[in-house]
């Protein structure tokens, strides 16, 4: 299950950077998680808590933030959003299109107690 794996890697990040907190217990973490990631908030909800229940992590909170999928052309260098997965400039109808976000998967913030 792709969310599975995703919350995995997140735990990773997580886990790693409670190691320089030894003392502290987490209550919240937000990640930024891009469009083009496909994921489903809820089951990476349910992910989250299934891998963090019985551990010292259980009982803290995920919080996801998706990120639009932006693009700029190449030819006539304008910005844009993308829906629906069409990667086609809206002004020129372009195809060499780069992508400029909706790519990420991180953790922007990790609250502690
Ligand atoms: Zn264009």
């Amino acid at each position: 299950m792709h969310e599975m794996s995703i919350a995995q890697s997140l735990l990773e990040i997580v886990e790693d950077t409670l190691k320089e907190n030894p003392h502290s217990k987490l209550k919240k973490v937000v990640v930024k998680v891009g469009e083009l990631v496909a994921v489903v908030p809820d089951s990476l909800q349910f992910c989250y808590q299934a891998l963090t229940a019985d551990t010292p992590l259980e009982g803290s909170e995920l919080v996801i933030e998706l990120i639009p999928v932006a693009a700029s052309c190449q030819d006539c260098r304008k910005e844009f959003k993308v829906d629906s997965f069409f990667f086609i400039c809206p002004h020129c109808e372009s195809t060499n299109v780069k992508i400029l976000s909706g790519q990420e998967l991180r953790v922007s913030e990790l609250e502690v107690e």
